[in-house]
């Protein structure tokens, strides 16, 4: 298992060279990048949850957390680019970015409307977005000539199930758990024999487990709490109980075993990333990383692991 995933530490040119570069014409080659790996936390290192998976052409984007946009520009992709979303669930954290890139592609001449796939909400989300930028929208369009299609936001709220499907690219919507916050939802992106599975927001899930068995990159959010943290402060309790925690984490690593597993949405209380990693790695052999922003997956017959002079470690 080891010997099929190389990691790759790439040098000054990354940003400009590798992570601009347009995808090989290859068949069955998929590659995604971490955009943002926070959480409701303000982290400096961290910008809001967002993954951009890319595969036959098609770019698609999984949340839309805060500061993604300049994540975005730090990978030489145009912000136009974006026109599908697909939203996991509606928690603030998740939608922070989502007017940003709405608004901001359409200055940039996104040819076509924004398109956002999710959850029961989702097309209140878009009605209110475009009230809340009526204002903003009319004045540009008075003088600034963009494509008046182009502005709108379209909702697709889906249901369990292949959400999309197009250029043999398929995007499945699965429930997950996370607590309160219903429907909320896992993606698994096939492209070919490739796969991806992003687990959004959730405890340990079944249903995960189930999608994710044997795929090639797993992308899976991870809670980890000082026990002495957790013992008197029950709110820290109440927030564990939605999230996965390392005894979780460490059941999914064995009953998944994706060739490549990152961990995201990373929420650390009174432990380092170090101590937390050293844990899971003591029982699970497999290739499991703690995910930064800008680190990319390129998922051919093995799985690259690539970190930006950004996205390394500290
Ligand atoms: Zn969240
Ligand atoms: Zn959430």
């Amino acid at each position: 298992m080891g010997m099929s995933v190389s990691r790759v530490f790439s040098g000054l040119l990354f940003c400009t060279a590798l992570l601009a570069a347009p995808l090989a014409a290859q068949a069955e080659f998929m590659r995604v990048t971490l955009l943002g790996t926070g959480s409701p936390r303000v982290d400096a290192d961290r910008a809001g949850p967002a993954v951009l998976v890319e595969a036959g052409g098609k770019k698609l984007l999984f949340d839309a957390g805060r500061s993604i946009v300049q994540r975005l520009a730090q990978t030489g992709m145009p912000i136009s680019d974006i026109d599908t979303v697909f939203l996991t669930h509606l928690h603030s954290d998740h939608i922070f970015g989502l007017d940003d890139l709405w608004i901001t592609g359409w200055v940039y001449q996104r040819p076509k409307p924004l398109t956002v796939h999710g959850p029961a909400g989702t097309s209140n989300l878009a009605t209110s977005l475009e009230q809340a930028f009526r204002y903003d929208i009319s004045v540009r369009n008075q003088y600034s000539g963009l494509a008046k299609n182009s502005v709108r936001l379209l909702a697709r709220e889906i249901e369990p199930g292949v959400v999309y499907s197009q250029e043999r690219v398929k995007v499945t919507a699965f429930l997950v758990d996370h607590g309160a916050v219903e429907p909320a939802y896992g993606y698994r992106i096939d492209f070919g024999d490739r796969s991806v599975v992003i687990s959004g927001d959730t405890t340990y899930s079944e249903t995960l487990v189930t999608q994710a068995r044997g795929v090639d990159v797993l992308i899976h959010e991870f809670f980890a709490a000082h026990p002495d943290l957790l013992a008197r402060n029950p709110r820290l309790r109440r927030v564990e109980a939605y999230h996965t925690n390392p005894g979780q984490m460490t059941r999914v690593l064995h009953e998944t075993r994706a060739k490549v597993t990152v961990l995201t949405h990373v929420i650390l209380a009174g432990l380092g990333r170090d101590e937390v990693m050293r844990g899971l790695r003591e029982t699970y052999e497999g290739e499991v990383y703690m995910g930064e922003d800008l680190m990319q997956f390129e998922i051919g017959s093995e799985v690259k692991v690539l970190w930006s002079d950004e996205s390394t470690p500290r």
